[in-house]
């Protein structure tokens, strides 16, 4: 009996020790695909586009710093294949390390396809980011249009110089996208008289929502869109009507979440905060977003030292447009 369980006991420790000389690595979890993901580099704007859905038009501040981006990244990059990842506010070029951020989404998300979405007013503070686009090289700039008037035209003059010369010395893509052209309303009024649509008909909504695939990364979790991942910015901010506590109950999905948990997120189209959101296309004349002078002298964000500006003239042209 006692020879028995000798030999027994060195077959078990033979074969531990050969598997373990082959050990094979455990599976790797699969990555759900996902379309597109955006992250708030920042909360503050240089421009007040009428309606923003990112708030951005109500002056908030806040600027993302690069180790928690990476911690929120790190939650998901091992349960996500982002297709698409964008940066944005906000204004993203009042990040002064927005480059660093390019880089930092290349660690977790190496295939995924980067793009600074950017009205381009303060493009010229980031004399680094033509090249990092170039190293990465999947990664591009989306300069976004915000008016059509002569005024905001004057003073996007020196930013379509200033792009033109990073395509040509750079390689630089940009895309350049008229925005305002199907600019509609995303909710009733301003500040603390903000209201939202409530149609009634979520479907609809949804079905006509600019913003159904824009999955917000934000403070560690995934939020179905901006309207509702920085409405309790604008509840921190002003007295909001009670008309949008149903809509601040929104849950976002949290990194402990199950793979199904994860797969109904991304599968759930309409869901009831949708009611918040129009259900028509609700254009509306486009006020110039550009700020008020008064708003210019009041500017309180600070400016980042440059190494390389554009003609002093252009650089002040751009200056003047005020970052809040
Ligand atoms: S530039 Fe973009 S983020 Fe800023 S207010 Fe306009 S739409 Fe919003
Ligand atoms: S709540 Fe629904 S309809 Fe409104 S922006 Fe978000 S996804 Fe679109």
């Amino acid at each position: 009996m006692a020879q028995l369980s000798l030999k027994r006991a060195f077959l078990m420790s033979l074969f531990s020790r050969v598997s373990s000389a082959f050990r094979i690595p455990p599976p790797k979890r699969k990555l759900r695909p996902v379309e597109r993901m955006e992250l708030h580099v920042t909360h503050a704007c240089n421009l007040t586009c009428e309606s923003c859905s990112h708030y951005s038009n109500h002056g908030h501040r806040g600027n993302l710093d690069l180790e928690r981006a990476d911690r929120w990244m790190k939650a998901w990059s091992d349960r996500i294949a982002v297709e698409e990842f964008y940066l944005l506010g906000g204004e993203p070029t009042i990040h002064p390390h927005l480059s660093e951020f390019v880089i930092l989404v290349r660690q977790h998300w190496p295939a995924a396809h980067i793009r600074i979405v950017t009205n381009g007013f303060f493009l010229y503070r980031h004399p680094d980011l033509p090249s990092t686009l170039a190293s990465d090289g999947n990664a591009d700039l989306a300069l976004s249009i915000h008016h059509d008037g002569a005024d905001y035209a004057e003073r996007l003059r020196p930013i379509l110089d200033l792009v033109a010369i990073w395509q040509r010395d750079h390689g630089t893509t940009v895309h350049t996208w008229q925005s305002h052209q199907g600019w509609t309303r995303r909710y009733i009024g301003f500040g603390a008289t903000m209201l939202p649509f409530e149609d009634g008909r979520p479907r609809q909504s949804w079905e006509i929502c600019p913003a159904k695939h824009c999955t917000q990364l934000y403070d560690g979790k995934l939020w179905k869109c901006p309207p509702l991942a920085y409405l309790r910015l604008q509840k921190a901010k002003y007295d909001l009507s009670e008309k949008w506590d149903p809509y601040l109950r929104y849950r976002p999905l949290d990194q402990a979440c199950t793979d199904s948990e994860l797969d109904k997120f991304f599968a759930l189209e309409d869901e009831p905060a949708c009611s918040m959101c129009s259900a028509e296309r609700r254009r509306h004349p486009l006020p110039s977003p550009l700020p008020r002078p008064a708003q210019a002298r009041t500017s309180t964000i600070s400016r980042t030292p440059l190494i390389i500006r554009p003609e002093a003239s252009t650089a002040g042209a751009l200056d003047s447009l005020g970052a809040k």
